[in-house]
Parts: structure tokens; C-alpha cells; sequence
């Protein structure tokens, strides 16, 4: 049922392009959209956050796309400082989305549904979303694998906001964690165990 896209590395010694972010196609949805990713059918896309590695793919296809009010801000703007093309060697795209996203909002499909967390930290407008049906997470880049934390040193980061989106997200139960980077993994327990990672850094 969900299905894994990853941005294609156009050199493999290219490090920069090796980073490109996951995308993952839900029924009729997809979680952001990567430079290289083509999604069959007519997926809505999901961003999880505005930096240039998970929404440059905007530019490529005509797939609508549904987003933060700050992302769609960032997108519509080409705030720089909030979406990083320039850092990331890529381009921004250009066009509004069809729907702003909130808190607690919950988009249905067949068999399922997906509710939307706002979990800034990494960046401003930052989403996780939730099936609650499969106990499953897509997380942008709010969490990662292996104990690691996200950049929090970039324009939008905050790590108090980090703090208390994983504080939040740890009332959630949640088994497995579909990252914006690299492969998903079993999770039990798993962002609560992040926090005193997370505190050790304010
Ligand atoms: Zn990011």
C-alpha cells in the first residue's frame, strides 16, 4: 500500500545529490515531492516542510500539492532563507498549492486516513502525518533514524520547537517511521527516547 520513491542521484559521486529526499506514494496521496521523482497517477502531494530537496519536484509535474500556510508562504515567495534551493544547488518551484494544511486535519482515503501534526523544530511549518490505521509516521526531516537529530542550525530551525514537537509526537502510537530521508524503520517507543537527545542541545 505505500510505496517508496527516492530522488535519482544524477552522479553517484555527487554527495549532494546522494542527500535528495524519500518520497512515498499513500493511495491517492504522496508525501513530497524530490527533484527525480515521478509518482504514478494523480497523487495529491503532501509537503512536509519547505526546504528545496523535498518540494523542487514541484517544478517538474502538474501533481497539486497541499502544504503548511508557512511552506505555502515560503513556495509562493521564494523566501530563500526558508526553502534553501540555492544551498541545495536546485530550484524552487513557483506555484501556490491547492490546499494550506492545520493541525488535526485529517484527509481521508479508502481504508484510511492521514492526520496532519505540526512539528516545527527542523524548520518553520514543518508536518508529520499520521495514519493512525497502520501505526505508521511520515516524518519529513523532524525525525530520522539511529538516534539522529535534524539540522537545527539552519534559517527556520528552532530546537525548543524540536523539543516540543517530539514531546507531542511521543503521545502518538506509532510502530513504524517513513523518514524524509533514507529507508523506514520499526519504531516503538522510539521518539520518546529522542528526547533527552533533543534536550542535551538547548
Ligand atoms: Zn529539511
Amino acid at each position: 500500500m505505500i510505496e517508496v520513491f527516492r530522488g535519482k542521484a544524477k552522479d553517484p559521486k555527487d554527495a549532494l545529490r546522494a542527500t535528495l529526499a524519500t518520497g512515498y506514494l499513500i493511495g491517492k496521496f504522496a508525501v513530497d515531492s524530490p527533484e527525480g521523482v515521478a509518482y504514478p497517477g494523480n497523487p495529491l502531494i503532501l509537503i512536509t516542510h519547505a526546504h528545496c530537496d523535498h518540494v523542487c519536484g514541484l517544478n517538474t509535474h502538474n501533481l497539486d500539492y497541499a502544504c503548511s500556510g508557512f511552506c505555502a508562504k515560503a513556495i509562493e515567495g521564494s523566501i530563500e532563507s526558508a526553502l534553501l534551493c540555492s544551498h541545495l544547488g536546485l530550484s524552487p518551484p513557483r506555484r501556490p498549492p491547492r490546499e494550506v494544511l492545520s493541525e488535526g486535519q485529517v484527509l481521508e482515503s479508502e481504508g484510511f486516513s492521514i492526520e496532519v501534526i505540526e512539528t516545527p523544530g527542523h524548520a518553520e511549518g514543518a508536518l508529520c502525518f499520521y495514519i493512525r490505521e497502520h501505526k505508521a509516521l511520515f516524518s519529513g526531516d523532524t525525525v530520522f533514524g539511529e538516534g539522529f537529530l535534524p539540522s537545527l542550525s539552519l534559517p527556520t530551525s528552532s530546537k525548543e520547537a524540536l523539543l516540543e514537537s517530539y514531546e507531542k509526537l511521543s503521545n502518538y502510537e506509532i510502530r513504524k517511521i517513513y523518514p524524509g530521508h533514507g529507508s523506514p524503520f520499526e519504531a516503538e517507543g522510539y521518539i520518546r527516547s529522542l528526547i533527552p537527545i533533543a534536550k542535551e542541545f538547548i
